[in-house]
Parts: C-alpha cells; sequence; structure tokens
C-alpha cells in the first residue's frame, strides 16, 4: 500500500484518479481548494478507511508524509484559469514548488500535470515532446500556459538540482463522467447544449482542431507514467491522437444525442490554437500505454452522465 497524495483530486480528472488509486489498494489524501471541484464528485470516497480529504490551497506549504503526489491542482478550463490570472499563475508555480518541496523532503515520486497548452498555437503538427512550443507570453491563456510551462521548468530544474523523482505528463483535451456543468470546456458545452435542444456554440469557423481523450484512459496513463521505473526523465504526451475539426465535433454530438439543436457561430477567443494532436510514439514505447475507448463510446458515457445530473 503506498500513500499518495492527490492534489486537485476533487476535480474532474483528480475524482477519477483518487477512484482507481483507492481501488487498486493505495492510501490516498485528496487535497482541494473546491475552486473548480466539488464535494459531489467524491462524496462516495468519503467513509473509506483510506480515504482522506483536505480542505487546503496548494499555494501554501502542505506536509504529510507521502510516497507519491499527482499534482493536478489548477482550473483546467479556459473560462476558469481567466477567471483570476494571477490565481492561476500562483497555483501552478507557487503550487508546484510547494509540492516538490514536499516530495525532496519525503523522498516522494512526483508526477505533474502538465498539457497540451505548453505547445501554444503549434506550428508542428502532430506535437512532439521535443518541439518547444509558440505561446503567446502576454495574452488572456498565458497565466496557464506560461505557469505551466514554468511548472515544467521546476521540475527539471528540482530533477538536476536535488534528484527529485519527477514525472511530467502533458495531457491533452480530456472528457468523459464528472466534467462539472458550468465548466465551459467544449465537449461539456456541447452535450450540455444538445441535451436541452439549446444550440451548440462554435467559436470561430469551428475548422480549428481537438484530440479527445477518454478520462480512463487518461487515469491509465498517469499511473503508467507514476509507477514506470525505466529511469525516462522528461515529458510525455498523454492524449487520444484522433483529430475532430470542432464543427465536426458539433455534428457529432447532435447525431449522438439526437438533438434539434441548430450551430450558432460565436467570436474566436484569442489565441485559440488552430490545431492540436498529440504525438504518442513516448508513451507508447516507454510506457506501453495506447488509449483504447473510441470517440463514441467515451461519449456515449459521458451523454448519460449528463442526461442524469441535468434532468
Ligand atoms: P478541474 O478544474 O476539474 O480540476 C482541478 C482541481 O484543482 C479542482 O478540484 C480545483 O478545485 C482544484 N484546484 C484549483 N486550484 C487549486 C488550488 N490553488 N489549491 C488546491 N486545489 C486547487 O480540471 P481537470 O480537467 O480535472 O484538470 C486537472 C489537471 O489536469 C489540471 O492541472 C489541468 O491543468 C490538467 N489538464 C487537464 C486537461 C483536460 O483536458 N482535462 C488537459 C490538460 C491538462
Ligand atoms: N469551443 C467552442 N465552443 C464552446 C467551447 C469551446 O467552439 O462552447 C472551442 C474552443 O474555441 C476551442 C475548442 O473548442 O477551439 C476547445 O476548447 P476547450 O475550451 O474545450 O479547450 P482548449 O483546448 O481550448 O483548452
Amino acid at each position: 500500500m503506498k500513500r499518495i497524495l492527490v492534489t486537485g483530486g476533487a476535480g474532474f480528472i483528480g475524482t477519477h484518479l483518487c477512484e482507481r488509486l483507492l481501488n487498486e489498494g493505495n492510501d490516498v489524501i485528496c487535497l482541494d481548494n473546491f475552486f473548480t471541484g466539488s464535494k459531489d464528485n467524491i462524496r462516495h470516497l468519503i467513509g473509506n478507511k483510506n480515504f482522506e480529504l483536505v480542505r487546503h490551497d496548494v499555494i501554501k506549504e502542505y506536509y504529510a508524509e507521502v510516497d507519491q503526489i499527482y499534482n493536478l491542482a489548477c482550473p483546467a478550463s479556459p473560462v476558469h484559469y481567466q477567471y483570476n490570472p494571477i490565481k492561476t499563475v500562483k497555483t501552478s508555480v507557487m503550487g508546484v514548488i510547494n509540492m516538490l518541496g514536499l516530495a525532496k523532503r519525503c523522498k516522494a515520486r512526483i508526477l505533474q500535470a502538465s498539457t497540451s497548452e505548453v505547445y501554444g498555437d503549434p506550428k508542428v503538427h502532430p506535437q512532439v515532446e521535443s518541439y518547444w512550443g509558440n505561446v503567446n507570453p502576454i495574452g488572456i491563456r498565458s497565466c496557464y500556459d506560461e505557469g505551466k510551462r514554468c511548472a515544467e521548468t521546476l521540475m527539471m530544474d528540482y530533477y538536476r538540482q536535488n534528484k527529485v523523482d519527477i514525472r511530467i505528463a502533458r495531457i491533452f483535451n480530456t472528457y468523459g463522467p464528472k466534467m462539472a456543468v458550468n465548466d465551459g470546456r467544449v465537449v461539456s458545452n456541447f452535450i450540455i447544449q444538445a441535451l436541452r435542444n439549446e444550440p451548440i456554440t462554435v467559436y470561430g469557423d469551428g475548422n480549428q482542431t481537438r484530440a479527445f481523450c477518454y478520462v480512463s484512459d487518461l487515469v491509465d496513463g498517469l499511473i503508467k507514467l507514476m509507477n514506470n521505473d525505466k529511469k525516462f526523465i522528461g515529458p510525455v504526451n498523454l492524449g487520444n491522437p484522433s483529430e475532430f475539426k470542432i464543427i465536426d465535433f458539433a455534428k457529432l454530438i447532435i447525431k449522438l444525442t439526437n438533438s434539434n439543436s441548430e450551430i450558432v457561430f460565436e467570436p474566436l477567443p484569442s489565441d485559440d490554437p488552430i490545431q492540436r494532436e498529440p504525438d504518442i510514439t513516448i508513451a507508447k514505447t516507454v510506457l506501453d500505454w495506447v488509449p483504447t475507448v473510441n470517440i463514441e463510446n467515451g461519449l456515449i458515457k459521458t451523454i448519460e452522465y449528463f442526461s442524469r445530473i441535468i434532468a
């Protein structure tokens, strides 16, 4: 049994991760400030003797004795990370410094939830880990993109300077049950709009692309990366390489929900990346990981979830 700290454990991905780690027989501390996460997500875990819930903000130091740390604490939806951009930078940068300090003291292994946003509006497609990215340092997405880039820098510097045992996951768009209704990202927005027969809001002309990974696949990848002992240091892309134009994605959701919604076009937010698709060669070769849930099956499960909670 390992003692595992999951920061951001009451959020969308964190909830699924806590569940999996508990099912695998671990002792789990879920730390969250409930900015975008919710107690409802993890209510069913409260009472499990191996589960501990801590209300705490990662920008403040935290002390515990643990073997592994998954650092997920950070709002991930553009709407939420732009709500208080200064806090977003603090969460990414001060949060990872605090967690790296904890990892150093406990000699724990630490995994940082980084993001495909470190590639910005990429000029290399699909994105490989060796690509340095094309990020606007002063735009409205910069609080998140640059915060996450600085977090990667700190991970590498704690590894080089203090020999902290690090793992960096560059997560691409992930979806599934337990996304918040007010999350604001494309999957939950489109599904909720379609289920309510309200207009589907496509930003821009809808020709921008994203590739969507079902949350159970992503959690498999995170756990494999954390427990990989092959001495691979450096970022690893985790995502599903099936790329969609957003307009086609809207049509797919309308089909799967059997909805009467029409598509409406709204302005594209600034710095919205034009294309995104992971190259997952490293994850395949180093972790023996590939996503297994196809988009229709993943969306059907997600649609079932939202049908239940917005009924
Ligand atoms: P989410 O917003 O659902 O979860 C984030 C969690 O972190 C929430 O529970 C929130 O309350 C908590 N949190 C935020 N700031 C905090 C703070 N200062 N102290 C303590 N807790 C705090 O987002 P998610 O989709 O579950 O994303 C989890 C992580 O994965 C994030 O770090 C995100 O950047 C990363 N990521 C997610 C995706 C994706 O598509 N879901 C893609 C790339 C990266
Ligand atoms: N998007 C959209 N309509 C919405 C929400 C998002 O067209 O209601 C677009 C958004 O402009 C982006 C893509 O969908 O091009 C993915 O957006 P999301 O916020 O999910 O995440 P991102 O990958 O941009 O961080």
